[in-house]
């Protein structure tokens, strides 16, 4: 095994800021941004490091808003993480307030284990619900009681013990508390030191969770090589995945959301790791590319006709099937390309914006090109100047600019509603897909034709470019709801926000705030 770029033997995980650069605002064209990011002379340095003067804390230039209206957190993603295992529990050492997205996300579970064809169940989350005097006096004992509460009541295959603000504010030591407890418990007890100020971006969350996973997991000895079977990064995404690489005779194990514990301890004996997104999957395949001898996919991710073809050989290679992944290749583009023209034909000159997460918005702009619609614009929610391993073909952004052409306007932002007036007033577009639900409605509201993207392998492989023409075809055809919607609909934004072009005017200008105020005041009088 090669050099090391992720440290296993600690229990916290570095942060993104520091490991890849990773920024949240930024406003230009995707070209520039290649350009700003220095992907290459950055993944020389494997996966951190500044191509410009070599600090391993420099980034990429990024805007610094005054405002910022709303996010999630790192421990959020945990929660959703190692909160969605089927029979493993997490404590969240927290005030009750961190759990507060868990009905949300035990939809989320729920859906998730029945797409991948597994008993509905509720998400196993434990809140060890801190109040006034645990901030105080501390609360290490009402700790030690629910991890052996929790053991006695559900027996879980392994415990994990996340961080929250308040916890690290009184400094909690949850690394002796687990240390501690696991020889009692008899299963591993797993620290995530994913408190929400650790981070300024919620993916760092993926990497903490997985961080644990690989830790005290993931089978060190007694290792089984499975030469069939293919490790997947995903959330909570239907199983198209297995449909893609059945024809192959080749098995998925999906990692992290709606697994067991035996599904993640057999990430070390697959053929090789992808995912369905190098901002989400990059960590845990470089992982286990390190430090178990499993190789990551290098190739581009699998959306798109060229994209899929791509990653199918890149597959094929591993296992040592080229040939007949050759085939597999040209019987399936003979089958989808009817359709394909037909939608091409409907969807040609049509424009289109996308909201997503970072890598993932990448390789959808790339499915709406291949579609032949126009994408002038687009934001995502961070910007990773390079990925874990470094491989040259998961620089997502540039094979997006290199294969379909340029995007103009190519925001960094985190959910930031109060900018989408602004943004929509720039670029012209008849759609937007967004991943995040709190932003769907926003742009529906402006009279803009919305796609709530939840399933976020839909758009995936051959049959994924299809069902994402069609879906479009679909909301096209709502323009007119949404035109009247948007008559109907107040904004919150007072009319002198609503009249700016630039997204980012309070970065640019942030003494305009004061102005504002001012104004404000001598208005009243005072
Ligand atoms: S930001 Fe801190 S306080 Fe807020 S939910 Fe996240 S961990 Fe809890």
């Amino acid at each position: 095994m090669g050099k090391r770029t992720i440290n296993l033997d600690m229990s916290e995980c570095e942060n993104r800021e520091m490991r890849l650069g990773t920024i949240i605002a930024w406003d230009g064209s995707a070209s520039e941004l290649i350009e700003q990011s220095g992907y290459e002379s950055r993944s020389q340095r494997k996966g951190s490091g500044c191509p410009g003067n070599g600090s391993k804390a420099c980034k990429l230039c990024e805007l610094n808003s005054p405002m910022n209206q709303q996010t999630m957190c790192t421990n959020a993603i945990v929660e959703c993480q190692a909160g969605n295992l089927t029979d493993c529990i997490l404590i969240q050492h927290s005030p009750i307030g961190c759990s507060a997205d868990n009905a949300h996300f035990n939809l989320a579970f729920k859906k998730g284990l029945k797409k991948r064809h597994k008993p509905v169940q509720n998400l196993q989350i434990y809140n060890t619900n801190l109040l006034e005097n645990d901030m105080v006096f501390g609360a290490s004992d009402k700790l030690r009681r629910t991890i052996r509460e929790v053991m006695e009541r559900h027996h879980p295959r392994a415990i994990f013990v996340s961080m929250a603000c308040a916890t690290a504010i009184i400094g909690e030591d949850i690394d002796s508390i687990c240390d501690e407890l696991e020889p009692e418990v008899g299963v591993p007890v797993i620290p995530l030191h994913c408190e929400g100020f650790r981070s300024k971006h919620w993916s760092t969350g993926f990497d903490i969770a997985q961080h644990g996973v690989l830790r005290q997991i993931v089978k060190r000895e007694n290792i089984h090589k499975q030469p069939d079977l293919i490790n997947i990064i995903a959330l909570w995404g239907t199983d198209y995945f297995t449909e893609i690489l059945k024809p192959l005779g080749l098995r998925v194990n999906y990692m992290i959301d709606t697994a067991s514990y035996d599904e993640l301890a057999q990430a070390s004996e697959a053929a090789a790791t992808a995912t369905f997104c190098h901002t989400l999957g990059s960590y845990m395949a470089t992982a286990l590319e390190e430090h178990f001898g499993v190789p990551q996919v290098d190739a581009p991710q699998p959306y798109g006709v060229a994209g899929t073809d791509a990653w199918l050989r890149a597959i094929g290679k591993i296992v040592g099937k080229e040939e007949e992944t050759e085939a597999y290749i040209q019987r399936e583009h003979e089958r989808i390309f009817p359709k394909l023209q037909e939608l091409r034909e409907k969807l040609r000159g049509v424009k289109g914006f996308v909201m997503t997460g970072s890598s993932y918005a990448h390789s959808l702009i790339s499915v709406l090109r291949e579609l032949e619609i126009e994408v002038d614009g687009s934001v995502v929610f961070h910007h990773d100047p390079v990925y874990d391993g470094g491989h040259e073909n998961s620089n997502t952004l540039k094979t997006l600019v290199d294969s379909y052409g340029d995007i103009p306007h190519f925001t960094v932002s985190k959910t930031q509603p109060y900018q989408l007036n602004a943004l929509f007033k720039r670029v012209h577009t008849d759609f937007v897909i967004i991943r995040h639900q709190g932003l769907a409605p926003e742009a529906a509201k402006l009279g803009i034709p919305s796609l709530a993207m939840g399933d976020e392998h839909y758009p995936v492989g051959y049959d994924g470019i299809i069902r994402t023409g069609e879906t479009l075809l679909d909301i096209l055809s709502r323009k007119k709801f949404n035109q009247v919607l948007s008559r109907h609909a107040r904004s919150p934004y007072n009319d002198w926000w609503l009249s700016q072009t630039d997204p980012f005017l309070l970065a640019h200008q942030p003494e305009i705030l004061d102005e504002r105020v001012n104004l404000k005041q001598k208005r009243k009088g005072k």
